[in-house]
């Protein structure tokens, strides 16, 4: 499609100065969700953003149709930032702007002086080109570094010798980012982290349309969308935010972990890399139960941070390893399902460990024995979910006459199933996860090991660190069947008195 490309044509086309001049972003933005929400309702609006239907969904809808500035107040891994690139979606798929002008200015209101300057001389002939909706997405993470230079911008004394201005003049203004987003919109992430005297221009700039740059007021009355992201705690502490611009922001929107595990499983099925080139993989619901759960369970414990959260991405970077594991052992016994395990789960830690910030109690214990103390909670959890009730008291007792089984991380299916069929009670009592005799090696033995793991998380058998499971610790007395209790005190362990 051809569009026009003088200021003549362009008072001539569907970009008519009447619809265009009195349009700023935030109309623009406005405008087009109300058409989104129109058309297709509330939940199309961000689509891909799952658990926030009902409740960060509506907020922004309603800060946009406001023609809010707005924040998003949330712990990391809460797809802030992701929500705010999307608001892209809501801009026009062009916009026109005298072409060469840095800071994209409107053909019919130009505010710098190159550009009025520019349309003086050449009237209807001044050439028009056009920004798509990613070029008017600015984002900035804030630190204590960030300079007005840097945001705003500096005037260029090598601009003004060879132009031969006063340096006082509008072209000698290098422009900082927050004018290369004029007419689009301006993302800062962690907000407080923005030095006080930058918070005062970006508010000058918000309230006046000028700014000082090294003592010389330069006049900017720039159309921008700002909006910005934080950390709750940051954001409310005292003197972090000059009040002022606090006043400017319209909304504050607070994000969310996913509230329930089925959210979280699905937030993580979506973004993990999961469909690979190679084999065939079956990735079994428990294994994405427990990896879930691992987060849901770091997000409660005392031993880790609060007040910086854990990352959704802690299960979705865990699910690619997972997946990479089990792929790595499918290779090397040469199996054609490739299907994860919950050894490929505690093979997974690295991909886990980065994403805790510990308390010091943690740090005592160091990250490895905190993550897999986790993910023991995760398992034992997910095990009530299929075996509360379930009578393993024949499979506790294989091993309490002295059984032993070793199940490494890379031991073949056809192997370890082999072995697993020598306990008695334990390859016939998989139907709760779905497995019969029917079901491939790689399946059956993938479910067999969990039981085990459930079993181990409970501390009904024992397990070293060679991945032998063996009785566990315990007196050879009647246990009875119940429910996980993370409160729960391990069993009693043996002390040596001599
Ligand atoms: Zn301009």
């Amino acid at each position: 499609m051809s569009v026009p490309r003088t200021l003549g044509d362009l008072r001539r086309s569907t970009f008519s100065e009447e619809r265009l001049r009195t349009r700023r972003v935030k109309d623009e933005l406005r405008d087009n969700l109300i058409s989104r929400l129109d058309e297709k309702g509330d939940a199309s609006v961000f689509p891909g953003i799952v658990g926030y239907d009902d409740t960060v969904v509506p907020q922004i809808i309603n800060a946009i149709l406001s023609r809010h500035n707005f924040i998003l107040l949330g712990l990391r891994g809460q797809a802030k930032s992701r929500i705010l690139r999307a608001l892209t979606t809501l801009l026009d798929p062009q916009v026109p702007y005298l072409a060469g002008c840095e800071i994209h200015d409107s053909p019919y209101a130009p505010i710098c002086k190159r550009c009025r300057d520019l349309v003086a001389q050449m009237g209807d002939a001044a050439p028009i080109a056009y920004l798509s909706p990613d070029d008017r997405y600015v984002e900035k993470l804030a630190t204590p570094d960030v300079t007005i230079a840097d945001l705003l911008g500096d005037i260029d004394p090598i601009k003004a010798a060879r132009g031969g201005h006063e340096l006082s003049s509008e072209l000698t203004v290098h422009y900082g980012l927050l004018p290369r987003a004029n007419r689009g919109i301006f993302a800062i992430n962690e907000l407080p982290d923005l030095a006080g005297k930058i918070q005062v221009g970006l508010f000058n700039i918000m309230q006046e349309g000028d700014v000082q740059i090294k003592g010389y007021p330069i006049r900017l009355p720039l159309d921008v969308a700002l909006v910005f992201s934080a950390n709750p705690e940051d954001y409310t502490a005292r003197g972090k935010i000059i009040t002022p611009l606090k006043d400017r922001i319209g909304s504050e929107i607070r994000t969310h972990y996913p509230s329930t595990i089925e959210e979280g499983i699905a937030i993580t099925a979506q973004e993990a890399w999961t469909r690979r080139n190679g084999n065939k993989m079956h990735l079994p619901q428990y294994v994405q139960q427990v990896i879930e759960r691992i987060a849901f369970a770091a997000r409660d414990d005392k031993k880790i941070d609060k007040r910086s959260g854990v990352s959704q991405r802690l299960p979705i970077s865990a699910m690619e390893n997972v997946i990479s594991n089990a792929e790595r052992r499918a290779i090397r016994n040469r199996e054609k399902l490739v299907v994860p395990r919950i050894s490929d789960i505690y093979a997974a830690l690295p991909a886990i460990t980065g994403k805790l910030e510990l308390e010091y109690e943690g740090e005592m214990k160091g990250a490895d024995f905190v993550g897999r103390e986790l993910i023991r909670a995760a398992i034992a959890k997910t095990y009530d979910e299929y075996f509360t009730g379930a009578n393993v008291q024949q499979i506790v007792q294989w091993f309490d006459l002295g059984g032993e089984i070793q199940l490494s991380d890379s031991i073949s299916a056809t192997d370890a199933l082999e072995n697993l069929r020598g306990i008695q009670g334990l390859i016939d009592k998989l139907g709760p996860l779905g497995i019969s005799q029917k079901e491939s090696p790689e399946q059956q033995v993938s479910g067999a090991e969990f039981v085990l793991e459930g079993l181990h998380a409970h501390k009904r058998i024992g397990r070293n660190e060679e991945r032998v499971f063996k009785a566990g610790e315990k007196k050879p007395e009647p246990v009875r069947e119940k429910a996980f209790d993370p409160d729960e005190k391990p069993y009693r362990q043996r002390r040596q008195f001599n």
